[in-house]
């Protein structure tokens, strides 16, 4: 077995590494347990891979890629269709692992699948994407034109709290333009990833063009400083994105991170209040607030802060229970020491001064007194020096702020060093469009509280939430994967006439 939840639980299976079309046992003595958070089962173990294993991995990448980068682009797009056809009739079943490794709710885990089948459909039409441009009769005779070629070995490093989307953001695209891929999925939930890596298989894909070893910082470090690894795509904590988008650029890596955030929901008092509300609630407390694109911070602007009560009385009738109940709005975080992070950021905030108006802290949840439950908790009277405004919380955590006008709150927004996303609430076109003129981050929603572009668009958080030019998915990680070689060409007739030297730099 390589990933699935196994029916025997007295027995704990392991993870598999996938070198070279092959399953491979990891060698390694060190392995870590894959805990179920929400009742402290293991349900398997993973491997931290040796660094033979992963040199083999990256080897079985670099054979595979002479062979791939030919392949028609037909038969790749063909793999692509079958890996999406798969995914949807297997989405049930990953769901299932998905919601048991993960945490969130069974309807947030087919969420989690669904948006990255959507880069596999994406992915079907790279014939058009992988285009080059021509231009005829650059000078007397000569055209020019581009060819979009892969660039090699590429790999992926991805967190734990989409396991299904962001592997799928980056291995279909990569491995579709002609790259071969070595992933490095979250230790912490690997299992729900493998079982779209078995499909990826099924659908086709070849020996060596799609590897996968599971590890922590050694394994990561290794794909950044190895000599064959030619770009490096990461979603992660700011912290050890920061470190990669370093370390693998000092190796002369292509590198794109995706990183932390701090999303400002700003509230308008003309906003239409009823969806709003939901908006925020929906958006702050969902997958326990673990999505990068969490609205975590509430904005209200002038007599929106009346609305401060209703916020609460919405937030405090989540039901908060393990993922795979019926009715679950809020799951458990994904470890305890996650647990531990998001409890001392709450104390902080009473030591800070900030007001709780809802307390998550003690909540307690019937038939899973293990799990790691931190109920809604809401603050206002908040200040942009407290901890719970300057950090990302990563947990259940919605924190309120108050000003008197649009042009404090973008200030405010402006300000904080992160640029993930944001999203402003209003009835008005005309605050709407100054909103998204000045506001500087990368992915603004206008009464949409998570404004996570769909693939034809590219992901675009900006400043502090990201580095590298280029974004996943989309146009722009067609860019990230392949480089551009220019072609000017001429051909001559055997009866041309002959145009003698030239020893100036102009075409004729
Ligand atoms: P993380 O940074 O702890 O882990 C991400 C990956 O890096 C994992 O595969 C992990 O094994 C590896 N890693 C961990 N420590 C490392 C180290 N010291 N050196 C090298 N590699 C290391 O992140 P996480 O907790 O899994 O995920 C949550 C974070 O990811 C949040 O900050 C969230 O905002 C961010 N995130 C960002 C986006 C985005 O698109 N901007 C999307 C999802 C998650």
């Amino acid at each position: 077995m390589n990933a699935s939840l196994s029916p025997d639980q007295t027995k704990v299976d392991t993870v598999k590494l996938l070198i070279d079309g092959q399953w491979v046992e990891s060698k390694t003595s060190e392995w870590r347990d894959v805990v179920n958070p929400a009742t402290q089962q293991v349900l398997a173990r993973v491997p931290f891979a040796t660094a033979e294993e992963v040199d083999a991995a990256i080897s079985a990448g670099q054979r595979a890629f002479k062979t791939w980068r030919d392949t028609p682009i037909g038969a790749r797009m063909r793999i692509m269709l079958k890996l999406q056809a798969l995914i949807r009739e297997h989405s049930k079943r990953i769901a299932v692992v998905l919601s048991a490794e993960q945490g969130k709710t069974i309807a947030d885990a087919e969420g989690d699948i669904f948006r990255g089948l959507e880069v596999v459909e994406h992915a079907c039409s790279i014939g058009s994407l992988q285009m080059g441009e021509f231009a005829e009769n650059v000078a007397g005779g000569v055209d020019t034109y581009t060819l979009r070629q892969p660039i090699g070995v590429c790999a992926g490093i991805t967190p734990f709290n989409f396991p299904a989307m962001i592997p799928l953001w980056m291995f279909p695209m990569a491995i579709v333009c002609g790259n071969t891929f070595v992933l490095k999925p979250s230790e912490q939930d690997p299992l729900s990833t493998m079982l779209l890596v078995e499909l990826a298989l099924e659908a086709g894909v070849p020996a060596g063009v799609l590897n996968v070893v599971h590890g922590g910082k050694q394994v990561v470090d290794a794909l950044c400083t190895h000599t064959d690894i030619k770009a490096i795509s990461f979603v992660g904590s700011t912290e050890v994105g920061t470190h990669v988008y370093n370390l693998a650029g000092q190796h002369g890596k292509r590198v794109q991170s995706m990183m932390g955030a701090k999303n400002h929901a700003v509230v308008l008092p003309d906003a239409n209040r009823e969806q709003t509300l939901n908006a925020l609630v929906g958006a702050g407390f969902g997958a326990a607030g673990q999505r990068c694109m969490a609205t975590s911070v509430a904005v209200l602007v002038g007599k929106a802060r009346e609305w401060l009560p209703e916020l609460k009385d919405l937030a405090a009738k989540l039901k908060v229970n393990a993922g795979n109940e019926p009715g679950t709005d809020v799951g458990p975080l994904i470890s305890k020491r996650a647990k531990e992070r998001v409890l001392g950021l709450i104390e902080s905030g009473i030591r800070e001064g900030a007001t709780l108006e809802l307390d998550g802290r003690d909540v307690s949840v019937p038939g899973y007194e293990q799990g790691n439950f931190v109920g809604p908790t809401l603050f206002s009277g908040v200040t942009t020096e407290m901890q719970i405004y300057t950090q990302e919380i990563f947990g259940p955590v919605l924190v309120v702020l108050e000003v008197d006008t649009l042009d404090e709150a973008i200030a405010l927004v402006n300000r904080n060093p992160f640029g993930n996303g944001t999203g402003l609430f209003t009835q008005s076109g005309a605050a709407a469009r100054k909103f998204q003129s000045e506001i500087d981050v990368g992915q603004v929603g206008i009464n949409i509280p998570i404004p996570v572009p769909v693939p034809y668009f590219s992901f675009t958080g900006s400043r502090g939430s990201k580095l590298g030019d280029l974004g996943p998915y989309g146009k722009q990680v067609v860019q990230f994967y392949t480089q551009t070689k220019t072609v000017t060409a001429r051909w001559f007739d055997d009866d041309s006439v002959n145009d003698g030297v030239n020893t100036t730099i102009s075409l004729r």
